[in-house]
């Protein structure tokens, strides 16, 4: 499958559709998942057009694991989860619903199932509200 540049997380690096944006950096974007399957789930982007795992080059998947580091950090000190899931879905096969490149970063909290992928959205006040706070706790290292 080619790479669809009128896909939704590509209009988001554009500016051309609104997001919770939690950080904008050269290599990466980070923004709060409309469909959280918790309080706090996020999404990590790498700007190079990369539908999947297998699209992006070393370099850029480099800066994206730091990221996501940083991010997961980032959410850690703001939610305070008892555990936290890192995710990658790599293809339709793996339950890929959007066709770029992305990290989950999904907190976990004690007696707290997992509410279903990509199912329901979330109220947009407290999409921001939570990204200013992960923001608040965004490090440079
Ligand atoms: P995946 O199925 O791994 O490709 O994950 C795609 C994720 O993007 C799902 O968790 C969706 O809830 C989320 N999503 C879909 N549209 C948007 C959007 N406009 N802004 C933020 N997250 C989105």
């Amino acid at each position: 499958m080619a790479y669809d540049p009128d896909n939704i997380f590509a209009k988001i690096l554009r500016g051309e559709a609104d997001a919770a944006i939690v950080l904008d950096e050269k290599h990466c974007v980070a923004f709060m998942d409309v469909m959280p399957q918790s309080p706090g789930h996020t999404l990590v982007v790498p700007r190079q057009p990369a539908e999947n795992l297998f699209d992006l080059d070393a370099d850029a998947w480099t800066e994206l694991m730091a990221t996501t580091r940083r991010v997961a950090h980032a959410v850690q000190a703001a939610f305070e989860p008892a555990g936290m899931m890192l995710m990658q879905l790599n293809g339709p096969d793996a339950g890929q619903t959007v066709f770029h490149l992305h990290f989950h970063v999904v907190p976990r909290y004690p007696g707290e199932g997992l509410a279903f992928h990509a199912r329901s959205m979330a109220d947009p006040a407290e999409l921001q509200e939570h990204a200013a706070r992960i923001r608040a706790e965004l490090t440079s290292g």
